[in-house]
Order: C-alpha cells, then structure tokens, then sequence
C-alpha cells in the first residue's frame, strides 16, 4: 500500500531510519510501564537538527501527530507514541559537542544517555550533578522533557537549574536557537523554561548547554536513623550548616519501606543498620579536601548522636560500602517485586507537610482499600515522596481507588500530583487536582500559541477542551 508519508521520512533520513506499522519496534511503542501500548504509523530515527525540523514541517503539513522518544525510563506514559502518529526517537543525536572547562559548560545532544554525560564531564575533570536512578538509560531531551530531579536537587537542583542553552525544533519545523554559555542574560522571555517539563507538547528539545560544576573530590556516605521524621528533618537543616555547604543527598526512608526492602535484600547483603528506628535517611556530603571532610563528617554525625536527633549512624568505610547503602534506596526489585502489582506515586508538598500526607494517605487507603499497603521514601530536600501501593490486586477500579485516595491526600495539602515522572497519560485525568482552571486555561492557551495544530504528544498533559 501506498505510504507517502513514510516515503517523505525515508527521503530525510533514509529508509534504514524508518519503521513502518507492523514492523515498528516494541522500544518505538511504549515506555518503561509497557501499561499503554500503541499503535503508532511511523517510527523514526533523526540524526541532526536539520533532520527533525524536515520530518516536523513534514508531520504538520499531513497533521500526523509526533512524540519524542527518550530513554522512555518515565512511567507515566508520556513518552508513548499516539495510535497512527509518529515515533521519533532522538537516540542517534548524542554526541557531546563540547566540555568548556573554563566556563564550566557542556553542550551536548539530546539523545546522549544522562551516564555518559556524567561520565564525560568526571573525564575533564567538571561534574554534571543531575543523578537518577535511570542513568543508564534517560537521555537528556528526556531529563529536560521532564525537568527531571534526582538524588542530588537538595544542593544543585534540578533540570531546569542546568539547562543554561537550548536548541529545539516547533511544531512547524521553525529550528529555535540559544546554544549561549550565558548564566545571566534577561533579555526578554526565557522560552527554554516553557520547554523545560513540557513533556514533549511544546517543542522537540535537539541539543543543550548545560551548567557543570567543580568536581568534588571526596565524598562521605551514612545511613542514618532518628526518632520521628521532625528530629530527622532538623538533622538536615543542621548539615546543611555544619557540612558547610556540602549536603548533596538526604534521601528519607520510611521505617516499613527500610524494614521491607533490606528484608528482602538479605541474601545478597546484609541490613546495614537494625531496624526499629523512626525513620532512616541516606545522607551523602561532597567536597574537596581528603584531609579535613571525612573529619567533618563524623564529628558532625556524632554531635547529632550525642544530641538525640540521631538514633544511630553507620559511615561507609569505603567505595564497596558506600554501594551497599546506597543499594538499601536504589535497589528497589527484591523488595517491590513481590508486592506486584503495585502503583507507584511521585508526589510533592512542603517539607512539613510530608508526615502529614503520609497520615492522610493511610487513612484514605484505610477507608477506600482497607487490604492496601504502602511504603514512602523520597527525596527530603525538594518535597518529593514516592508511595509504592498495593494490595496483590490491579485493574482499572483498584488503581482509581489508590490515586484518589493518594491524590486527595496530596492535593488537601495544596500539594503536586507530580514530581518527577510527569503527568502523561497516567495522571491526565487528576491535573485538576494539582492546577486550577485558571493555570490550566493558560496553558491551553500557550500550547494553541505554539503548536496551533495541536501534533505535539497530543492526549498528554491536559486536555485541550476544558
Ligand atoms: C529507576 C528510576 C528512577 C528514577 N528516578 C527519578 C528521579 O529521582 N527523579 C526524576 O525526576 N525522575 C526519575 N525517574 C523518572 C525518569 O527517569 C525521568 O522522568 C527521566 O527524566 C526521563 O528521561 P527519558 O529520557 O527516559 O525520557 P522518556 O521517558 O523517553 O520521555 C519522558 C517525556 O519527555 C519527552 N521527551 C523525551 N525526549 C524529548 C526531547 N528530546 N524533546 C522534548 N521532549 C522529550 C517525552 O515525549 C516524554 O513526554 C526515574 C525512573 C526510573 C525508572
């Protein structure tokens, strides 16, 4: 059958780039999740700038809508392509241009995997702070699709604070420039920040500069445990002081989720630390003198111990030790595995406000789901909490009742129905939850303004019809 379209995306990229119906790829079809598998027309691999601005005047002159693939490490089924619509994964573009280590700069493509960007910079002696769980597999467009955060916000941040350049491509094909090394530059709209978390609505993000750091040279590691999240919260506000300045992760653990994950962790390592604690803390400080920071971190520990603000501290000894604890928060498959199938939440609020959506969130699932259980760990310093939830069961009716009864709890506290994985799919239906009718009406407006066809990830984010 005839396949203009795919003949025009063949006479960009050649056809050796082009995937057609039938024969497209799993990987070009959904996300980490595999929940929403679709269906789409075309999947295609652009190798330049001048090619996706080809393919997108293409899909808006035949209206085929276009969604931009990453590393699809998402779950919120952002990164899947629509039935009929257009794949278009940015993997061939990830070349890394430049290191400025002067300038502390990296500009880099979109497709690049977020490790090897990391990996890059530590070779030229610069530091890329942004850090993850998928590293190994999130690509820069998708850490900026999605303003990604990671272990390290509570001292650089997160996406949006490194994205100092950026190149991408509109829904017409028009190429959008500002690959500037500039920290400082308040020349009108900064139109980067749209882009910034948009999902892939308003733009195809092709390349970046993105802001390193020094690298730090030492780097101390502790699991930690106090008596109630309050005393825990201090113990980070006091680091923050008493590190000067080198706090880079305090990464919280509930006591079930600690007990559950180092339970089931057991035959591969032992539990660093006994349970029966209040509350654990995975507490990483980075800085740059071998002589004096291992010092300052014990000493600082210890006053917190002698103080009663820490139940117990274990300091990793070395490299192999400081794996094993941070394998207690990242080695999440022995643990979660058996509770399949579960649902699993990234949702924000104001520091102080974490205990108490913690309560109201039980007490929702007590009412709606009385069998559930949940687990809660997160990263302290930006108010982001994840809450895996199960109760051995999943379909469409038990899934609503979990997130209605997780989102009430977030959105009483004026908190966000997202914090990392986006809205997507998934959470499309509960953005009224998180934004008012005002915010949402001026977003419609915005993605009208810029993708007036409206082909850009269509169905993701919020509806265009309020
Ligand atoms: C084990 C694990 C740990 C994680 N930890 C964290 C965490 O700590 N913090 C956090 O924030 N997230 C975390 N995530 C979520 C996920 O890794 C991030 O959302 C990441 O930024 C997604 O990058 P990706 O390349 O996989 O993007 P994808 O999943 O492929 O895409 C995500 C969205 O970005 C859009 N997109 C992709 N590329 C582009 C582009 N070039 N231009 C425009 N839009 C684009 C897609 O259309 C989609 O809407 C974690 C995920 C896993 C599996």
């Amino acid at each position: 059958m005839a396949d203009q379209f795919g003949d025009t995306l063949a006479g960009i990229v050649r056809e050796k780039h082009v995937q057609r119906g039938d024969a497209i790829d799993e990987r070009y079809r959904k996300d980490l999740t595999g929940k929403y598998s679709t269906a789409p027309g075309w999947a295609v691999r652009p190798g330049s700038t001048a090619e996706v601005s080809a393919i997108m005047r293409a899909a808006s002159e035949a209206g085929v809508p276009v969604t931009a693939i990453g590393g699809q490490s998402g779950t919120s089924g952002a990164a899947v392509p629509v039935d009929g619509g257009l794949s278009l994964s940015l993997e061939r573009m990830n070349q890394i241009r430049e290191i400025d280590p002067l300038s502390m700069t990296m500009d880099v493509e979109a497709g690049c995997i977020l490790q090897i960007a990391q990996e890059a910079a530590e070779a030229q002696g610069a530091f890329l702070p942004l850090d993850l769980g998928a590293r190994g597999s999130a690509m820069i467009g998708g850490v900026i699709g999605t303003n990604a955060g990671g272990n390290r916000v509570v001292r650089w941040g997160m996406m949006r604070d490194m994205v100092i350049g950026l190149e991408a491509v509109l829904a017409d094909g028009t190429v959008v420039s500002s690959l500037t090394k500039m920290l400082k530059d308040n020349a009108g709209y900064h139109w980067k920040h749209l882009l910034i978390g948009s999902e892939g609505t308003l733009g195809i993000v092709t390349r970046a500069v993105l802001r390193l750091r020094a690298l730090p040279s030492t780097r101390q590691t502790a699991l930690v445990a106090a008596p109630s999240f309050e005393e825990m919260i201090r113990v980070m506000r006091r680091l923050e002081v008493s590190l000067s300045g080198q706090l880079s992760s305090f990464e919280l653990m509930w006591a079930d989720f600690y007990e559950t994950l180092t339970e089931a962790q057991l035959p591969s390592r032992p539990r660093p630390m006994e349970t029966g604690h209040g509350i654990y803390a995975l507490v990483e400080a980075m800085g740059g003198n071998a002589e004096l920071d291992g010092q300052m971190f014990e000493g600082a520990l210890a006053s917190l111990m002698e103080e009663g603000l820490l139940s117990d501290a274990v300091i990793a000894q070395s490299d192999q030790q400081r794996e094993a604890l941070w394998a207690v928060r990242e080695d999440l498959s022995p643990g979660f595995t058996p509770r399949r199938p579960f649902t699993a939440y990234d949702v924000s609020m104001a520091i102080a406000d974490m205990p108490r959506f913690v309560d109201a969130a039980l007490a929702n699932l007590k009412e709606a789901a009385p069998d559930a259980t949940a687990l809660f760990y997160g990263h302290a310093g930006d108010g982001n909490l994840h809450a895996n939830v199960s109760n051995g069961k999943m379909d469409e009716s038990i899934k609503r009742t979990f997130d209605t009864a997780i989102y009430r709890a977030v959105s009483d506290l004026g908190g966000s129905i997202s914090a990392e994985h986006g809205i997507g799919m998934d959470r499309l239906s509960y953005i009224g939850m998180t934004r008012s009718s005002e915010e949402l009406a001026l977003m419609r407006t915005i993605k009208r303004a810029i993708d007036p066809k409206g082909i850009l990830n269509p169905g993701k984010v919020f509806e265009m019809e309020g």
